[in-house]
């Protein structure tokens, strides 16, 4: 196995590995452990090339740090990339030769499960290193990120309603969602329960249709949901959904769902303020998952623990929301400012200043 560190400003620790025997080609990036271990999933993606992978290993690491810093996880932010077909080219040798890679950082970075990567695959990775999340249950694990990604999605929509209309009541708000996958069809029971109209869009019909069956909620078409006369908007399948062309289609007071990246570019969270749109940064509402996997990091899981903690979603909002009116800046600013004051604040402490 031939490791390879990159010099990279701005980051911890960067390295490459190429493993002839088990044909591993990985990078794992730790952005900063300030606050803690980096904790960041394995992506397993048919990169075109090296550099491919190393830039998105970077720019996901250091997601990872705002978005830890922002939930107070105590973790530090990284992230790890194998080049390869996940559909084509897994196996045993593949991911415990991972493990070996993983590893070797001693516990600075702790890895789990990403696009392209599943629970059977950290099975396989845990045979090699104790620094791994995501395993079956019956391994002392956490379990599905996606109720709880859904449930800091609920109490930051709480946020939301309190500060645009003075009051947290769902009774009666229309929200929007565009995705019922994992964590819409978790966020849709939630909302329907504390009293919202629903309406659910997903390319595919019928899961659309069993949970508008289910809540009470109306179908409405996939190309016709972003816009939708609603006080929410909720993205829970893809990023870059606010961009240029979408701006103006928006008939929405607030929008915060459990998509990464909702905005095509940073500007765009200014567009919105200046629409008149509240915008809760996506990181900061979708941290629910990350702070289940904290508890589990922190030692024996207890669900209750993690509970209260993803409910704080709703205090990390307001927070940000108050930092934007303070500075006249967007919330997605706001969040990047938090993240780099929580980041300051574990400096100092570290280093006694
Ligand atoms: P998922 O794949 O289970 O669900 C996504 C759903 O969106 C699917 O049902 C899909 O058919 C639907 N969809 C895709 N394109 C669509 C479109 N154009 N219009 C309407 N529906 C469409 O994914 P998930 O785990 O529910 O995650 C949803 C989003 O939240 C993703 O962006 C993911 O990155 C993000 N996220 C998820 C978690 C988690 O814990 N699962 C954590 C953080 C962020």
């Amino acid at each position: 196995m031939k490791l390879e560190r990159i010099a990279q400003e701005g980051y911890e620790q960067v390295v490459k590995c190429e493993d002839p025997d088990s044909g591993l080609r990985a990078v794992i990036a730790v952005h900063n452990t300030t606050l803690g271990p980096a904790l960041g999933g394995l992506r397993m993606w048919p990169y075109a090339s090296w550099d491919d992978a190393i830039f998105d290993v970077l720019r996901l690491s250091r997601g990872m740090t705002y978005k830890s810093a922002v939930a107070d996880t105590g973790l530090g932010g990284g992230k790890s990339v194998i080049i390869g077909n996940p559909k084509t080219e897994k196996g045993e040798k593949l991911f415990r030769a991972m493990g070996k890679f993983v590893n070797s950082f001693e516990g600075k970075y702790i890895t789990a499960e990403d696009v392209g990567t599943a629970v059977e695959d950290m099975v396989q990775v845990r045979a090699e290193t104790k620094y791994v999340t995501g395993l079956p249950l019956d391994m002392g694990s956490s379990g599905d990120p996606s109720p709880w990604t859904a449930l800091g999605c609920f109490h930051g929509i709480r946020a939301c309603l309190e500060e645009a209309f003075d009051s947290s009541d769902f009774t009666g708000r229309t929200v929007a969602i565009q995705g019922c996958g994992h964590v819409g069809e978790f966020l849709a029971r939630d909302l329907h329960k504390a009293g919202a109209e629903l309406m659910l869009a997903d390319i595919s019909p019928d899961r659309a249709k069993a949970l508008a069956d289910e809540t009470g909620g109306t179908v409405v078409d996939p190309a016709e949901i972003l816009g939708v006369e609603c006080d929410v908007f909720a993205p829970c399948a893809l990023g870059a959904v606010v961009n240029d062309e979408t701006l103006d289609k928006l008939h929405c007071r607030i929008i915060a769902g459990a998509a990464n990246n909702v905005l095509l570019r940073e500007e765009h969270g200014m567009r919105l303020k200046e629409a008149g749109i509240l915008y809760a940064p996506d990181y900061v509402i979708n941290a629910g998952g990350i702070i289940n996997v904290s508890i589990e990091v922190e030692g024996a899981y207890e669900a209750e623990r993690s509970r209260k903690k993803v409910e704080n979603i709703y205090v990390a909002l307001k927070r940000v929301f108050e930092i934007a009116k303070e500075q006249k800046i967007s919330t997605n600013e706001a969040s990047n400012h938090l993240a780099e004051e929580r980041l300051e604040q574990g400096r100092a402490a570290t280093t006694g200043a």
